[in-house]
């Protein structure tokens, strides 16, 4: 019976589905999956970007556990492909590989100031609370007035982060350095911006209403932004999704104000134009927008300033190229058709696919990346006769190369030693988990 030696690069949710996926999948041959992870743990943005006040969404990762401990992968963290191990390298050990490499970079946001001091990317700051090991240790958290440019949920837990009072994150599996930096945070206004109207924001009904539950943080709501045109209307009678954030919305205007010592507003039909300042950011410039009639909006010309020292733009996330690898620098993904990964001239690339966040851009939740998976691995499946024809597919020739290397990767029995590790910090402070951050740290608990 032949067998399927297979490389999937990337251990998110969409790696770890589409390896799920495979095994599960009736075939006439073996398969044999080598999941390669750049970081010393598993799992992706489920533990580097899903919020840690968010503990059902990063209960999710109890079920990508289990299908790492099915037996049927191996994992090898701590090897980063481009610089560990090659294409040419799946080659030798593969008959294929998935690439599922997601997205971690912050998309770019083209206004005058941007490149002030104390204006980021909300990737970056998502890294920092998440305890992402390649982020520095500190985040200047000193501004007392903020401001947040996005209308989805990135924005929406950017902006909770940073209104929440620390101690009531102290529960979760914050990590110790991201508490002390919360705890000295002196906000007390944290402004979120978005370009179009209330029936036309991104957010989840369930993210959202999460923001009014905050204590001590006032909702700020601005009664012009609820002068709604027709369109709005429609949006909100046919889209239970938009009557229900429309609903929160009102709800949060109808209350009492002026009593918590932080406030969290919302300013719609506003358009970041410019960061104000000399050397850092002092305030934003941002222009009043009007509904268009069709569902968008149109600039109005009128341009207001609010005074902020920092300023986060949620404005979606942006893949990263891979060495050798077909890359649509535009889209940030890697072009492909249903996860056939395809040359710059429209070729199928064989042997090569792609799944998640870097086939199809980065929106849509974890569970999306399940049905990416499905397809991708379908086509894998059906493209038997366009595998590689691997010299080496002997599973110790690729543990041989790595070692050769001096590579310090990690395993399977390493998470979990690093998992138990991590609980047992939490538990003893009565906490969930504990992070550990450094990746040195990491790799050491890991390979005890
Ligand atoms: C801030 C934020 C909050 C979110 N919150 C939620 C939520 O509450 N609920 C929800 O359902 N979804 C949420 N999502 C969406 C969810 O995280 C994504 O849908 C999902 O993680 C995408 O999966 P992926 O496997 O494609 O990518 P990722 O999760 O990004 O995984 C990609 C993996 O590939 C690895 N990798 C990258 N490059 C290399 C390389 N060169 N070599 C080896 N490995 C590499 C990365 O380290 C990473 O582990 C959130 C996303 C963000 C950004």
């Amino acid at each position: 019976m032949t067998k399927l030696r297979l490389a999937i690069v990337g251990a998110g949710p969409a790696g770890i589905y589409a390896a799920d996926i495979l095994t599960k999948t009736e075939k006439h041959f073996d398969v044999s999956i080598d999941l390669f992870e750049q970081l010393p743990a598993p799992y992706g943005l489920v533990r580097y970007g899903v919020a840690p006040d968010h503990p059902r969404i990063k209960g999710i990762i109890t079920a990508l556990r289990d299908v790492l401990d099915s037996g049927h992968i191996r994992l090898f963290g701590n090897v980063d492909f481009g610089r560990d191990i090659t294409l040419a390298d799946l080659k030798k050990h593969y008959n294929a590989v998935i690439f599922s490499t997601g997205a971690i970079r912050d998309a770019p946001l083209m206004i005058p100031g941007i490149d002030l001091e104390g204006s980021y990317g909300a990737a970056d700051f998502v890294s920092w609370y998440d305890g992402h090991p390649d982020v520095a240790r500190t985040w200047p958290l000193d501004a007392a007035e903020v401001g947040v440019l996005g209308n989805g949920n990135v924005a929406l837990d950017v902006a909770r982060i940073l209104a929440k009072h620390a101690e009531d994150l102290l529960p979760t599996e914050i990590p110790d350095n991201v508490f002390e930096g919360l705890k000295h945070s002196p906000v007390t206004d944290v402004h979120v911006f978005g370009r179009r109207g209330p029936a036309q924001v991104k957010f989840s009904p369930l993210e959202l209403r999460e923001l009014g539950e905050l204590r001590d943080v006032d909702m700020v709501l601005y009664d012009e932004d609820f002068d709604y045109d027709e369109a709005s209307k429609a949006a909100v009678a046919s889209n239970k999704q938009v009557f229900v954030i429309d609903k929160v919305l009102n709800q949060w205007r109808a209350r009492e104000t002026g009593t918590a010592s932080r406030r969290l507003h919302f300013h719609f039909f506003a358009n970041p134009v410019e960061l104000v300042g000399t050397d850092a950011v002092e305030a934003i410039r941002y222009e009043r927008t009007v509904p268009d009639g069709e569902g968008g909006v149109v600039g109005t010309g009128e341009i207001r300033e609010i005074p902020i020292q920092a300023f986060y733009r949620a404005v979606g996330y942006f893949g990263s190229p891979l060495d050798g690898i077909p890359f649509d620098e535009k889209r940030g993904v890697i072009p492909n058709r249903e996860g056939q990964v395809l040359s710059d001239s429209g070729e199928q690339v064989h042997g090569v696919y792609a799944t998640g966040w870097i086939k199809r851009g980065p929106v849509g939740l974890i569970g999306h990346t399940k049905s990416d998976a499905m397809e991708t691995i379908k086509h894998v499946i059906n493209d038997e006769a366009s595998w590689w024809s691997p010299a080496e597919p002997d599973e110790a020739a690729i543990v041989a190369l790595l070692e050769s290397r001096g590579i310090e990767f990690t395993t399977l029995d390493g998470w979990h030693k690093l998992d138990e590790h991590e609980l047992a910090l939490g538990a003893a402070a009565e906490r969930t988990r504990i992070k550990v951050v450094p990746r040195d740290d990491m790799v050491e608990i890991s390979n005890a």
